[in-house]
């Protein structure tokens, strides 16, 4: 049994199911980088739960926020009232958007956030005369999201496999893996190498049938953080506006000031037709996510008609009020500035730790979007066998020593262990250390119990 408090189970059987019968401890309070379960054992949170709880937990600011707006009104339909929250979280969200990323539609997670450009990329198409353009080419790996839509460019197959029969097949290209290339390329040819994949793409399914490219700036859990070379970005952009292509960037995971930036796409000076927010924007305080478009393009879908698309909670008042107090927190405590340090202290103590295990292969990431592979061999990254089951073992002894880490046994589209190190963006110089110490502990004992070497 993992990832339980330790002693006999004594509570009820659950009414609640997710992904199998495993119970998970209650938890009882949340505080800062902090959660504690009904025994009283403290958790350090070294992912932000699902890399969402940016500002940390118990937040005085937000949760007096979501308070004032419960007082006010926790609900008004957007078809029949605007409500403030929503209109200034709008106004607020785009200021903090490049270029002509100027207009906000809220929805209530990433899945919706991403199923809402698609469509909205769709509409942009038939308002602007060209019907044939039906195609959302993405990537693999990545991790789009759990509705038929979104899983449909999702690039992970033991995911979409059950249900591939029940939806349109996407056309996928490699996301750039460069770590693993064994070539002589420099960085920035590699980045080109990958890029001139998307305009090979387009070219193989005929230019005017394709709408969109959709891509993770910083991946996910999928690929575990992975950053494509400098090159890559400017030239996806070049292609994309070069066949009239729309480019999405999912910035479910990497935006909201995660990688150091609002978006990561600033990091590259990239403004995208269309941009999916979720998970950081509402923090763990309410479900929140938003696709940002550019004005031009909500003008033309509202001048054809309308947009055909819609949710029950899009805009709610209770969550915009909350996603706004957040938005308020990550900029006046400087957030961003204090991911972008720390998340280089996670990158240096682990590349210290890699001359300790020499089972830690590659390093990357951005700001508090970082992960680290475990291999046999770093030389040539290969992976570690699979009975050691390394990237849950690690997790589960991570956890009985009071640290939530995330992993996934995927990289690249191959199989592999990587773990992801992604603490909220408030989190301290001194609890990084703490962070760090703790995963050097759970590696040491996975060290010994798994016959590999410990250097330390
Ligand atoms: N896109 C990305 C990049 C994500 O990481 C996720 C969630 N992990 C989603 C979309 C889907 O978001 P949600 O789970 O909120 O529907």
């Amino acid at each position: 049994m993992n990832s339980t408090s330790s002693g006999p189970d004594t509570r009820k059987p659950s009414h609640l199911f997710y992904q199998s019968r495993l119970r998970r401890p209650l938890v009882a309070r949340a505080e800062g980088i902090y959660l504690w379960d009904q025994s009283g054992k403290r958790y350090i949170d070294g992912t932000s739960g699902p890399m969402c709880v940016n500002i940390g937990y118990g937040n005085p600011r937000v949760n007096e926020a979501i308070k004032r707006q419960l007082d006010q009104t926790s609900f008004a339909y957007r078809l029949h009232f605007e409500n403030e929250a929503a209109e200034e979280l709008a106004r607020e969200l785009t200021a903090q958007m490049p270029g002509d990323l100027d207009r906000a539609f809220f929805v209530s997670g990433g899945s919706e956030a991403v199923e809402s450009c698609i469509k909205f990329a769709r509409q942009y198409a038939l308002a602007t005369g060209q019907d044939q353009r039906r195609k959302v080419i993405s990537r693999f790996p990545s991790y789009h999201g759990g509705t038929l839509g979104a899983l449909a460019v999702t690039g992970y197959e033991p995911l979409t496999a059950p249900f591939a029969p029940m939806m349109e097949s996407m056309p996928k290209i490699p996301a750039p893996t460069t770590y693993l290339d064994r070539d002589n390329l420099s960085p920035e040819q590699r980045g080109l190498k990958y890029a001139d994949l998307l305009a090979d793409a387009i070219e193989r399914e005929g230019p005017e049938s394709v709408l969109a490219f959709l891509m993770e700036p910083v991946g996910g859990a999928s690929t575990g953080a992975l950053v494509a070379p400098d090159s890559y970005y400017g030239r996806v952009a070049e292609i994309c506006k070069q066949y009239g292509v729309l480019l999405i960037y999912d910035e479910v995971m990497s935006g909201a000031g995660r990688t150091g930036r609002y978006l990561a796409a600033d990091h590259w000076g990239i403004t995208p037709d269309i941009v999916a927010l979720s998970k950081g924007l509402g923090a763990g305080y309410a479900p929140l996510g938003a696709m940002i478009a550019r004005t031009p393009h909500v003008e033309a879908v509202l001048d054809a008609g309308g947009f055909m698309h819609g949710y029950t909670y899009a805009g709610n008042p209770l969550a915009c009020a909350a996603g706004r107090a957040v938005l308020h927190e990550l900029l006046d405590h400087n957030l961003m500035e204090n991911a972008t340090l720390r998340g280089e202290q996670i990158q240096a103590g682990l590349r210290r730790l890699a001359e300790r295990f020499p089972f830690i292969g590659d390093v990357r990431g951005k700001g508090l979007l970082v992960a680290f592979e475990l291999v046999s061999d770093r030389a040539t990254m290969a992976v570690l066998p699979k009975e050691l089951n390394a990237y849950q073992r690690c997790v589960d002894l991570a956890h009985e020593k009071g640290l939530i880490i995330y992993s996934r046994r995927t990289r690249g589209g191959i199989e592999g262990d990587h773990l992801l190190v992604c603490p909220p963006l408030i989190v301290t110089a001194a609890e990084v250390e703490e962070i760090l110490s703790i995963i050097a502990d759970t590696l040491a004992t996975f060290a010994q119990e798994s016959g590999l070497p410990d250097l330390g």
